[in-house]
């Protein structure tokens, strides 16, 4: 059989019979299987999303490398990896996962302002394409892992190109007051010494602003001062750099408007580095993986307060803590279609755990929903299920991954015992109280 026909963007999750399905599989049937709370991912808006974002630079040499930290499950990464794709990495266990799910070596770049010396080892032996380095500290100790070991490390340094990226402070990187990158200013010699140092190959420039932008202005400025840079490089400092990476960082619809369309996101990193003799690096994370995911959970009760309703579900912030975290707005909608002008009301939706940030959503106007219907929260397949937690002793939530009529458990939840297996009780506790 030919596998099922991947769904145009945006539209993997949908109402069909007045019910809302994951492709061709309804939420209601996974639920019952899985449980609830429970991601759910399709397939087919993964592979939809990485083909276009890798069709956007067409006709230029480019290395599209998914940015794990959006979501870093098994069967996320081996679909990009099936697709071409390699990875941006940001420790040792995101290289572990990495390369786990095959994506090749020759196709991860490590990121990161705190690469500890075992991680670096790591990172050498597997063989890796480039490290990011983000300080002259970091270099200097790259070079003296490296020439230990009798390797060559590739870097790329981090610039951190002074342009504001207009986004939520928690996840801005591209001015002096975040700890990420080396200041433009200082990169010049940065680069001298890393030309200089044994173990040390200077193969090209790193730069990545922020996450979630919404505008391509503060791309267009930062693309253009890296490409700068890199010619002076070049031309005046007779550097040979073999690849710009350019980050990622593209925003996605939650609630306003839609974004930085990709078709201009392209066309200005592809004016910057017009001429550039070698290849483009490119790290989306989110713009990958958030429209093709939801949260799915069952509404337990529905508590009629004097100032407020709440609706409690059986999903919390150490599911999804975006809202709790950065404020963020995520679409909501009962998987059971709601009845034509059915009149909206507005609640705070929350979770079951004890702290007053734990909220999904504050002041949203929906259709009523009762105990034991359940909701889908949408755009989640990014720092979604990656960002969860066992606080207050809660399972994290299982995933699932939806092609066309099937669907699989991708990761399932653990035991109580797993919860527990790595706490001991100390020597002096072992009698029974
Ligand atoms: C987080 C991160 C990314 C991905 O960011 P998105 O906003 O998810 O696209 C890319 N590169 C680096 C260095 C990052 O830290």
């Amino acid at each position: 059989m030919s596998p099922p026909p991947a769904p145009t963007l945006l539209d993997g999750f949908a109402y069909r019979d007045g019910t809302m399905h994951a492709e061709d599989v309804p939420l209601a049937t996974i639920a019952d299987e899985v449980g609830t709370p429970c991601w759910v991912y399709s397939h087919g808006v993964l592979d939809a999303r990485f083909r276009a974002f890798d069709a956007a630079f067409a006709g230029i040499p480019h290395l599209v490398c998914y940015a794990l930290k959006a979501n870093s499950n098994q069967a996320v990464v081996r679909t990009f990896a099936e697709l071409g794709a390699g990875a941006d990495i940001v420790s040792e266990g995101e290289l572990f996962r990495a390369l786990a799910a095959g994506v090749p070596p020759e196709r991860i770049v490590f990121a990161g302002v705190g690469k500890t010396a075992p991680e670096m080892a790591a990172a050498l032996q597997a063989g890796i394409l480039q490290f990011n380095v983000e300080s002259e500290g970091e270099l200097l100790r790259l070079s003296q892992v490296a020439a230990g070991m009798g390797r060559t490390a590739a870097v790329a340094l981090r610039v951190n190109p002074d342009v504001d990226a207009g986004t939520h402070a928690k996840i801005t990187t591209g001015t002096p007051d975040n700890k990420f990158g080396i200041e433009i200013g200082d990169a010049r010699a940065v680069a001298a010494q890393a030309a200089a140092l044994p173990g040390i190959r200077l193969a090209g420039l790193a730069m990545h602003i922020g996450s979630q932008l919404t505008s391509v202005e503060p791309y267009r400025a930062a693309f253009g001062r890296l490409a700068d840079f890199a010619r002076s490089l070049m031309n005046e400092d007779g550097h040979r750099l073999e690849r710009l990476d350019l980050g990622g960082g593209l925003g996605v619809h939650y609630r306003h408007a839609p974004p930085v369309d990709l078709p201009s996101y392209a066309a200005a990193a592809r004016a910057a580095v017009a001429g550039f003799p070698g290849t483009i690096v490119l790290e989306p994370g989110r713009w990958l993986v958030a429209d093709a995911g939801i949260l799915l959970a069952r509404v337990q009760y529905v508590k009629r307060g004097s100032l407020k309703t709440f609706v409690i579900l059986d999903a919390a912030m150490n599911d999804l803590v975006r809202p709790a975290m950065y404020d963020a707005w995520h679409p909501l909608r009962p998987v059971t279609e709601p009845a034509a002008g059915a009149e909206p009301v507005t609640v705070d939706v929350v979770g079951p755990i004890c702290e007053s940030s734990d909220v999904l959503a504050t002041a949203r106007e929906m259709p009523p929903v009762a105990p034991g219907e359940l909701v889908a929260i949408g755009v989640a397949g990014a720092y979604g299920a990656a960002m969860s937690s066992f606080y207050n002793s809660r399972l994290p939530a299982p995933e699932v991954m939806v092609r066309g009529q099937g669907f699989s458990l991708v990761r399932s939840r653990p035991s109580y015992d797993e919860m527990i297996a790595h706490e001991r009780l100390a020597p002096w506790q072992t009698h029974q109280p």
